[in-house]
């Protein structure tokens, strides 16, 4: 089992004066009331972590040692058979709380990250699969119509090319037909 502080120091060009004691313990959850209430959710907004390797653990262990957030910025982590299971969802951030994903728009939106670079390579079937039944499973507990459905270079004000080419929006809304 890798630990978050070896793959951080793998994945970031830059790496901050953290101890690996520090980087391990970022990768453990936060306090349950920590987190701030979401208001509704009107987006489901979907991201690649444009690393080759990741699960929910490193993600986390990055966004709260590295960038000094509360928790990891999304609500849910597709793997890529990497350091989870090829097609795994693993939590996030609660699915009743703010996330950190999508600029001015996380007040109202979940965050789904699949593990990968898809400017470089693609989803895997199984990802695909687990992403469609999660979307399927969300659309119908906060009631939206796939056009509630984002990628995140599609949110309003986002400037991203997340989560990279080899990602459509029509390839993700047609698997829910
Ligand atoms: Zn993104």
């Amino acid at each position: 089992m890798q630990s978050s502080a070896s793959w951080l120091r793998r994945n970031l060009s830059n790496v901050p004066d953290i101890s690996d004691q520090e980087m391990n313990a970022a990768g453990e959850r936060p306090a349950e009331d920590l987190y701030a209430r979401l208001d509704g959710v009107n987006s489901l907004v979907i991201h690649h972590s444009a690393t080759a390797t990741g699960n929910a653990r490193v993600f986390r262990a990055l966004h709260r040692a590295v960038n000094g957030w509360l928790d990891i910025g999304y609500h849910f982590v597709i793997g890529n058979g990497t350091l989870s299971s090829d097609g795994e969802i693993e939590h996030g951030r609660p699915v009743w709380s703010v996330g950190a994903h999508a600029r001015e728009h996380n007040g109202d939106s979940i965050g789904i990250c699949l593990v990968g670079n898809f400017c470089e390579t693609s989803p895997t079937r199984k990802q695909m699969a687990s992403l469609t039944y999660l979307l399927k499973k969300l659309l119908e507990d906060f009631s939206l119509s796939s056009s509630g459905i984002l990628l995140h270079r599609d949110v309003p004000g986002c400037r991203t090319e997340c989560p990279g080419d080899n990602l459509t929006i029509k390839e993700v809304v047609d698997a829910l037909l």
